[in-house]
């Protein structure tokens, strides 16, 4: 259900983490979806392990929010880090 209201009304971004200089880590605070942000490309995309990936081999430590969806995608996959 809250996804229907963030589907026809958009999401309620907040910002979960800031990862460079032109990027962060959006959260929807209604339905708890993440999603990666970059200035560079203006592009909101969903946040997923290879996100995770990909700033942490720019060295950035990722860290997850409580109140952000169910936790990091990485064990969600059951992989190892
Ligand atoms: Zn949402």
């Amino acid at each position: 259900m809250k996804r229907i209201i963030c589907l026809f009304f958009g999401h309620k971004y907040s910002l979960a983490q800031k990862l460079t200089d032109h990027s962060r880590r959006i959260c929807c605070t209604r339905c708890r979806q993440s999603f990666a942000m970059n200035d560079d490309v203006r592009a909101v995309l969903p946040w997923d392990a290879s996100f995770h990936r990909l700033y942490e081999s720019q060295g950035v430590k990722i860290e997850y929010q409580t109140w952000e969806f169910s936790g990091s995608p990485i064990k969600a996959q059951g992989e190892q880090p």
